[in-house]
């Protein structure tokens, strides 16, 4: 994502915030327009917006930040929609009668806002292909069923499901320890299900299927199966020389989700990081592979060779300042060549989907 500015001081401000804490400016983000604007409060009961980007368009509260404070979306003029483009994707919300669920709500939304920015600014579609039978993405956020039940986070044909309990950091991180995983989000548990989604909406009914098995492998193997197998005897022990985490051994429908999950990680984070022009100019004479230029991203259809030569030595650059802090990596990964090729595909995938490159095989083409 990439860092947002105060339109009225220039003040650097967070995708989350209402309000810029250096100059009082109210603030929402437009998704009409990809951007976090400061807003200039009407008479008429309308904010404008003061971004170049919709100067003195209109903008409307959305309903979830009028009755519970937990949305900073606006909705444009002209849509008649009480809930913004984020929360109008919720078919099911956490139960706000019971103690803690508006704070894991709002995690959770948080994490979802997040990565709708990240599919907008990839361009990918969100509304499925009604005409085809191609469902539309959706939300459900649920707790412990009556009987005290828990549900298992998934997707299934365009219905993203979180298990509310992630949102509790206790809880999650425990779960991560058990599991012994190097990391374990909100963020990661909906870009890992989201490829779901994806893989079916690119891969499944598109000509890609063939490519996809030359480089993940053949997805038909039993799904069943091959969890069970995983989860009874673990990942087989040379799984770091093929694969971006352990889970991503367990199938190939797995792999592309932890794959993908790892690419919107990347893209997010060199966006960010490109926007505010961070360089690495390392002092050391002979240290020429930690060199990191934002120069020569563009930001728009950059070769994924280029994004990775950003990439990799600020991820180095940044595990470094974490241990400074004392604390643990923030990118603890090593990513092996399949796995490097894997990610390479997935590039190749969104841009061909941006670029309307992706056929489905019931148009024959
Ligand atoms: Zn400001
Ligand atoms: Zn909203
Ligand atoms: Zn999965």
């Amino acid at each position: 994502m990439k860092a947002f500015h105060c339109d009225r001081c220039g003040g650097l401000v967070y995708f989350e915030n209402v309000q810029c804490l250096n100059c009082g400016r109210k603030l929402g983000f437009l998704p009409d327009c990809g951007d976090l604007s400061a807003l200039e409060p009407g008479h008429d009961g309308w904010d404008r917006a003061l971004t170049p980007r919709a100067q003195g368009a209109r903008y409307r509260r959305c309903r979830n930040d009028l009755d519970h404070h937990l949305c900073n979306w606006r909705i444009p003029e002209g849509d008649p929609h009480a809930y913004c483009r984020s929360c109008r994707l919720n078919e099911v919300i956490p139960d706000l009668d019971l103690p803690g669920n508006l704070e894991r709500w709002r995690k959770l939304e948080a994490a979802k806002r997040r990565i709708l920015y990240s599919l907008g600014q990839l361009g990918l579609p969100l509304g499925g292909v009604p005409a085809e039978n191609r469902p539309a993405l959706r939300f459900r956020f649920l707790g412990p069923d009556a009987y005290g039940a828990l549900p298992l986070t998934g997707h299934f044909s365009g219905l993203i499901t979180i298990n509310i309990a992630e949102a509790d950091d206790d809880q999650r991180e425990g779960q991560r320890i058990r599991l012994h995983e190097t990391y374990r989000t909100l963020l990661g548990h909906l870009r890992h299900e989201i490829a779901h989604y994806y893989w079916e909406q690119l891969i499944s009914w598109t000509s890609r299927i063939p490519a996809f098995r030359r480089v993940f492998g053949n997805e038909e193997q039993n799904y069943e199966e091959s969890l069970g197998r995983y989860y009874f005897y673990g990942p087989a022990a040379n799984w770091p020389d093929h694969f971006v985490s352990a889970y991503a051994s367990a199938h190939p429908w797995e792999d592309w989700a932890e794959t993908w999950a790892h690419y919107l990680h990347m893209s997010d984070t060199v966006e960010t990081a490109t926007s505010l022009g961070v360089m690495l100019r390392p002092t050391h004479p002979d240290a020429a592979s930690m060199q990191a230029n934002p120069a020569l991203l563009t930001g728009q259809d950059d070769p994924f060779d280029s994004i990775l030569a950003y990439w990799l030595p600020l991820t180095r650059a940044l595990n470094s300042l974490n241990r400074g802090m004392g604390l643990p990596d923030l990118y603890p990964f090593v990513l092996p060549k399949p796995a490097l090729e894997k990610l390479r595909f997935v590039h190749e995938v969104i841009r061909a989907s941006r670029n309307n490159r992706i056929h489905t095989l019931r148009s024959g083409s």
